[in-house]
């Protein structure tokens, strides 16, 4: 169970399947890396009926999301 996650975004985030969950993580655009990065330290939470997730790069530690479409999965 991911922590940190609002109950909505957990329902939302543990619909979605293990390898796919993990390729999202794997796959963020950081602003000041300019190139994809993993996310860590996220929270989650859901917003007009899309997953938010917000954390940092874990290659330099900038703030980073990710939007995961509400009918996406
Ligand atoms: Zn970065």
């Amino acid at each position: 169970m991911p922590a940190n996650f609002t109950p909505s975004a957990q329902v939302f985030w543990l619909n979605i399947p293990p390898d796919i969950r993990e390729r999202l993580l794997g796959n963020v655009y950081c602003t000041q890396c300019r190139k994809m990065t993993t996310i860590t330290d996220y929270t989650g939470r859901i917003e007009q009926g899309d997953l938010i997730l917000d954390g940092v790069c874990s290659r330099c530690g900038s703030a980073v999301s990710r939007l995961i479409e509400g009918d996406a999965y």
